[in-house]
């Protein structure tokens, strides 16, 4: 288990956990998802992530900054993760994308980009009016990007 700094934000801690140490409920929540988000049950919102998955033969430097910005879409737009529904996760991907983007990460933003458009059968640039037009995702592009 190893706790640091979140690289996309310092303000938030990734706490890192392999599924060797982690207890039932966290292992139910790996079956779920590769990460999450914990709000508001240790000092500063943290993303917890799966360490095994660090060590799958598949799972590249692009692989991680996307699981990363996916969790810190959530975090800007304020989802309770777990709690939301596809929408939510269409948005966090949605936004994920432009985070990636504005910060450079152009191999994890097509990864993403690819992920979005096989999951949801649209591509990411068609839905920027539709998310725009959300005011809670057009006040984190405002603000944040
Ligand atoms: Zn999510």
């Amino acid at each position: 288990m190893h706790l640091s700094s979140f690289p996309l934000d310092d303000s938030l801690d990734l706490l890192v956990v392999s599924r060797s140490e982690a207890g039932d409920e966290l292992r139910r929540r790996f079956r779920e998802s590769h990460a999450f988000l914990v709000r508001g049950v240790l000092s500063k919102t943290t993303v917890v992530l799966d360490e095994d998955l660090l060590g799958e033969p598949w799972f590249t430097d692009a692989h991680l900054q996307t699981v990363l910005a996916h969790e810190y879409a959530h975090h800007l737009l304020g989802d309770a993760h777990g709690a939301g529904g596809r929408e939510d996760e269409r948005e966090a991907d949605w936004l994920a994308h432009r985070i990636l983007v504005r910060r450079g990460e152009m191999s994890a933003a097509e990864l993403t980009e690819e992920m979005f458009t096989r999951r949801y059968h649209e591509a990411v640039a068609d839905v920027d009016g539709e998310m725009l037009g959300k005011p809670h995702v057009r006040r984190v592009v405002t603000q944040f990007l």
